[in-house]
């Protein structure tokens, strides 16, 4: 028997129809590419996302056809959100960080019609249209007073000029929940970039999930600041769950630098904000040269990457901000974890709490994991076994965009993260490694990331890596790669020294190499297929 309560699907535009009719005029703040601060409400945004799904139909766009959007985290794109998928058409949003070949293998292989392009990336795409085979019209995301004058892109269109075109009296249409909705390519280290293809339903499902007390806890009182791009798995889902809550969104437009986010944070009263650890380093930096303050800032998102204890501890006791340490992927839309205390945690010493705040968190109901060793054997939960972390729910990805990489979920419906990790019996997870950044030494595993974080809480320590070298006995062993801070001494017998109090003596590196710089991907991470190929000669020190 089935029960009797209302199919009505789930889709996108019902969370900005929502926001506009119950939080109207809360206000949705951006720094602008033009210059200076734009400031309105979700009832003004969800009038304009109307206009945009009418300047879409007006230019022939169909459902399913895929609108791809090269911006920073700004009003016009949040509207974009909303307008193309709202009208049935996929929103692909593109990291302009990526490098310009595999921009024009992104937007080829989407088959994008038309590109939304953000004022200072008009000059990247100006040099790949002639490559890009099937993007009918570029759209410029200004007005016509601040389009740059000479641009070589034909048949260009003017954001404000196509919504100012339109009546905005546009009625959201029903459809499947299960229609795609927006497109997001990962960065792909190596091979191409894949993409994963979202849908309303998984999108909607993951708002709810991301709103709840223990992954994001927000609400109609947050004031929330996404660091983390619209063009990285849809700024983990913020953009999308701050409307369903009714919070305030501060967009931080392109400038993403220290001093730039403080004067935000404090200017707009921002409760919660969310960005990958290499953003909250330049910040804590620029916060301690000038010796500033947060006055209210209760939440930061760590994710992308590990974060790093130092960072959660300085977070916490100079600034009295909480870190959420987060896990996820652009293959789960992404949340897959978030770190809060339990009740009974709160009985323990700092020391011990850090101890579990270190973890990747708890899985919001909705996502279920497990760890598999050898032959697909699933380990026991007992925080030691560790082995490859494999989920599913109703938002991780069953398949890649056009059957890329193939079949990528077992019978079962088990998609394998390529991450090692460990789960407690409390639910807590904690990511050991990248499967192919794991130091296999002596049969043994040594986690880079441990190795990483205990670099990192050296005071003279901007970022540190760890990469495994190859070594005749042992397979492998660990080398360190320092980025000192500016003017800081340190070398590597210090280094050793303050790494073995810290870690097993096994686990020590062989050398450690300084460097001017760590290099990182698109998205921010340790981009440790780089490090590779600088250190391919390098040997070891023998003895
Ligand atoms: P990309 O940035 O390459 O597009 P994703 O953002 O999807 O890809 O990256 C997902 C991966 O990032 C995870 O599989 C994991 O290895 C790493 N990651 C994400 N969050 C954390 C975290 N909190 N701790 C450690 N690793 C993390």
């Amino acid at each position: 028997m089935l029960g009797l309560i209302q199919d009505r699907p789930l889709l996108i535009q019902q969370l900005i129809e929502h926001a506009a009719l119950n939080h109207s005029d809360t206000e949705i703040v951006s720094r602008t590419l033009e210059g200076g601060i734009h400031r309105y409400t979700y009832g003004d945004a969800h009038l304009r996302a109307k206009k945009v799904a009418e300047a879409l139909l007006a230019l022939g766009i169909k459902a399913g056809d895929r609108i791809g959007t090269l911006a920073w985290n700004g009003y016009r794109h949040f509207e974009l959100y909303y307008g193309i998928s709202g009208m049935g058409a996929v929103c692909h949003t593109i990291n302009p960080r990526l490098f310009p070949e595999q921009i024009v293998y992104i937007v080829n292989h989407a088959e994008d019609q038309l590109l939304f392009v953000d004022l200072n990336l008009l000059p990247v795409v100006e040099k790949l249209l002639p490559q890009f085979k099937t993007v009918r019209h570029v759209v410029a995301m200004t007005d016509r007073a601040h389009l740059p004058k000479d641009l070589g892109i034909p048949n260009l269109l003017v954001y404000e000029e196509l919504l100012a075109d339109q009546p905005g009296r546009y009625d959201w249409p029903v459809f499947d929940e299960r229609t795609a909705s927006s497109l997001c390519y990962t960065s792909g280290t190596t091979g191409n970039p894949k993409g994963v293809l979202y849908s309303h339903r998984s999108t909607i499902l993951h708002a709810y999930a991301a709103a709840l007390p223990d992954t994001l806890n927000l609400s109609a009182r947050s004031v929330v600041l996404p660091v983390v791009p619209m063009f990285h798995v849809n700024a983990w889902g913020l953009p999308y769950s701050a409307a369903l809550a009714g919070a305030k969104l501060v967009f931080p437009g392109v400038a993403l630098d220290g001093a730039s986010l403080h004067e935000l944070f404090e200017q707009e009263g921002v409760t919660f904000t969310a960005g990958v650890p290499t953003v909250w380093l330049a910040l804590l930096q620029h916060m301690q040269a000038n010796k500033l303050k947060l006055s209210t800032l209760k939440y930061a998102v760590i994710g992308g990457s590990a974060a790093p204890p130092a960072m959660i501890e300085t977070f916490d006791r100079d600034y009295g901000v909480e870190v959420l340490h987060a896990w996820g992927m652009t293959e789960m839309s992404p949340l897959g974890s978030v770190n809060h205390p339990k009740a009974k945690h709160l009985k323990l010493s700092r020391e011990e709490l850090l101890d579990v705040r270190l973890k990747q968190g708890r899985p919001a109901f909705g996502v279920e994991m497990k760890i598999v060793g050898d032959g697909g054997k699933e380990l026991p939960r007992d925080g030691k076994a560790f082995g490859d972390l494999m989920v599913r729910g109703p938002w991780v990805t069953r398949g890649y965009f056009k059957g890329e990489g193939g079949e990528i979920v077992d019978q079962d419906g088990w998609f394998a993260t390529g991450d090692v990790a460990t789960l407690d019996p409390d639910g807590y997870m904690q990511i050991t490694d990248r499967s192919k950044d794991v130091i296999k030494s002596g049969g043994e595993w040594i986690s880079s990331i441990d190795l990483e974080n205990a670099a990192m809480a050296h005071p003279a320590v901007a970022e540190a890596a760890v990469i495994g070298i190859h070594h005749p006995k042992w397979d492998e062993r660990p080398l360190l790669i320092v980025h000192r801070k500016p003017g800081a001494k340190l070398d590597k017998d210090e280094m050793i020294a303050f790494l073995g109090i810290k870690v097993a003596k096994w686990w020590l590196p062989d050398d450690v190499q300084f460097v001017e710089a760590i290099p990182h991907t698109a998205t921010g991470k340790i981009l440790k297929t780089r490090l590779r190929e600088d250190f391919r000669d390098y040997k070891l020190p023998t003895g």
